[in-house]
């Protein structure tokens, strides 16, 4: 069996009314999906699903540490990650996505795999830069070695651009 298969929630067999799904999200998931970002991490999720005669409502509670690589030392670091989604489902002729909340299904769908929502919202979560964390005392978590290794490289170029006061001056003086 695909891993991936026990994200699918066979609603049709379901009465109108809440049901809860709980999933682990870990690097099995993950792995499932090329592009993903994310290969490492452990998170939770919680799915509430409401049953409505013409339509379901899915709240996705997704709550866990997914490890990344910061963009500023370049070593991995835990994210905390804690996001809420909501995705409406109705049930139409055709299959399509009306908006990022809202898709239809045909009528003739017995089941949805929530997999890829869960992937999508996750990824959505990650902030737009990722640096590590700072310490209780406000000290960055950053790999040290490589920050000073960054800021020597950082200064040794700026003095390599610069030019050197005393050509200008020479540059100056004009010969008459
Ligand atoms: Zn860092």
């Amino acid at each position: 069996m695909s891993f991936l298969k026990q994200f699918a929630i066979n609603f049709a067999n379901l009465n109108t009314g809440e049901y809860s799904f709980e999933f682990i999200i870990d690097e099995r998931f993950f792995e499932k999906f090329n592009e993903s970002e994310i290969k490492i991490g452990r998170l939770d999720a919680q799915i509430l699903l409401q049953k409505y005669d013409r339509m379901l409502s899915l709240n996705f509670k997704i709550k866990g540490k997914v490890n990344l690589v910061c963009d500023r030392c370049l070593d991995n670091f835990d994210f905390n990650l804690n996001t809420e989604n909501r995705l409406i489902v109705k049930f139409s002729s055709a299959r399509e996505e009306e908006s990022e909340e809202i898709i239809t299904i045909p009528e003739s769908d017995n089941e949805i795999n929530i997999a890829q929502y869960i992937y999508e919202f996750i990824h959505l979560a990650l902030p737009s830069k990722r640096i590590h964390p700072v310490d209780k005392n406000g000290e960055t978590l950053c790999n040290k070695d490589i920050i000073i290794k960054l800021e020597e490289h950082k200064n040794k170029k700026n003095t390599d651009d610069e030019t050197d006061p005393r050509w200008e001056v020479l540059k100056k003086i004009t010969f008459n």
